[in-house]
């Protein structure tokens, strides 16, 4: 079978190469990959900004259904369609996978980077990390599902977004927008993306027609005095960063409230950050930080695609087979698109 793999350490080394069909084992099932996501993690990858054991097979945003069942198992049948948590290799014994914490697990080796991934037409998959695909959804959709898990574990969990909070978001990429339409969803009164010039052409454009409140170019007008007028002068409840910039990452505590929260979701690249940590305590402010997937977020992330909650359709970009995959990452640097979805 075909497989995208990074195949050495260093810049790009990514090729795609014939590869033998993975074995299973008695408790694992095999899933036959029908859609796989790009994610910013494999862009990462590609630039060797982010830990990989090559060579390995990328992708781990992936949707498929179960073709064969191992010995041991029960409750799964041949056809059933499924995601995965891509918690894989977690240890199931230290304080955090006991404490229902395996996505932060030090042993854990994600498909993808730490063991074989979903840019090929099979994977080997624990059970315990399945999760079914409700009726009626494509592959294509529910390849979303990590992406906005994540959005989901961050925005509604853990920063909760309260009824009728003014929420802003800093970075339209595809987790910006999941992330503002999460907030829309689920209980705020009004969103406030910001972005560049260069988000102009398709991430604000994006922004503006699937319905957020206010859509700011912030190279054009001062975001910040925008969030006061529309807040009468108080600010947001909440300020979720999505863009992993400097800048915007500073001036966060002054787009919030007093009392407000903060939520980190996007990485700076190990770029330094300047934060008004002074305006944070004078404001008595929560940051919230957070790192992949909670078990909690998986069914209301399936729930809110399958509800149109999170316009899926707005997200993917481009649909492509996988021998097109250069195509899809070329894109995505390019800023041409937001989600690309590979097909084995
Ligand atoms: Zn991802
Ligand atoms: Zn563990």
């Amino acid at each position: 079978m075909l497989a995208l793999q990074k195949v050495a350490e260093g810049v790009g080394n990514i090729e795609l190469r014939e590869v033998p069909e993975p074995e299973m084992a008695p408790d694992q099932v095999m899933v036959e990959i029908k859609a796989a996501g790009i994610c910013g993690t494999d862009i990462h990858i590609m630039h060797d900004n982010f830990p990989y054991w090559p060579p390995v097979t990328m992708g781990h945003e992936f949707a498929g259904v179960i073709v064969d069942v191992g010995s041991e198992l029960e409750g799964w049948q041949l056809g059933d369609r499924v995601v995965g948590e891509p918690h894989t290799k977690a240890c199931g014994h230290c304080y955090l996978c006991r404490t229902g914490n395996p996505q932060i697990c030090t042993e854990k080796r994600s498909p993808g980077w730490g063991i074989d991934g979903a840019f090929t037409s099979y994977l080997p998959y624990p059970t315990h990390l399945l999760h079914r695909i409700p009726e009626g959804m494509s592959f294509e959709h529910a390849a979303l599902t990590e992406p906005v898990g994540n959005v989901v574990t961050d925005v509604l969990l853990n920063a909760k977004v309260e009824p009728e909070d003014f929420v802003v978001i800093l970075g339209p990429g595809p987790i910006g927008l999941m992330a503002a339409m999460a907030a829309r969803a689920e209980g705020a009164r009004e969103v406030l993306i910001t972005g560049t010039d260069a988000d102009e052409p398709l991430r604000l454009k994006t922004a503006r027609e699937v319905g957020i409140d206010h859509v700011i170019n912030l190279q054009q007008e001062d975001p910040i005095e925008r969030c006061m007028e529309l807040t009468g002068g108080i600010g947001a409840d909440l300020v979720v960063d999505c863009s992993g910039a400097p800048p915007a990452i500073r001036a966060m505590p002054q787009d919030a409230r007093k009392l407000g929260r903060l939520c980190a979701v996007g990485l700076t690249g190990k770029r330094p950050v300047e934060f008004d940590w002074d305006a944070a305590q004078g404001k008595v402010l929560t940051l919230y930080f957070n790192m992949s997937t909670h078990y909690s977020c998986w069914e209301p992330s399936l729930s809110m695609i399958a509800s149109g909650k999170i316009n899926a359709d707005a997200l993917i970009t481009h649909v492509l087979p996988l021998e097109q995959w250069q195509e899809g990452f070329d894109a995505i640097e390019k800023m041409e698109a937001l989600k690309v979805i590979l097909i084995p």
